[in-house]
């Protein structure tokens, strides 16, 4: 297809957005309409899920371990048993992060 342009246009492409994981080579392409952040099961690190950042897969994706005691709490483990606290995807235009909060319990008396 040509463009107003007078360039070839990807009709696929229009109002989508190219998201991809640098550490497992996952890539999506997503509607500009959906809101938030795309998630995926990164399994580049044993199945967290991680953001997928815009772009050509340059991204830098970090995992925050885990530093305080866990005790009774009910943490989010990967798949080798690790707990961590977070995981940041750093691209040129942006960061996102994550963070893997314990699941918080009550009881009603
Ligand atoms: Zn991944």
């Amino acid at each position: 297809m040509i463009g107003a342009t007078g360039r070839a246009v990807d009709a696929m492409a229009w109002g989508m957005t190219d998201y991809s994981c640098s550490r497992c080579g996952t890539a999506r392409r997503i509607a500009d309409s959906v809101p938030g952040t795309p998630m995926h099961p990164c399994s580049a690190v044993a199945g967290m899920t991680v953001p997928l950042a815009a772009g050509d897969g340059s991204s830098k994706v970090e995992m925050v371990a885990r530093e305080d005691y866990v005790g009774t709490e009910d943490v989010q483990r990967d798949a080798d048993g690790r707990v961590w606290a977070a995981v940041r995807v750093t691209t040129d235009d942006a960061e996102h992060v994550a963070v893997y909060a314990p699941t918080a319990h009550a009881a009603l008396t």
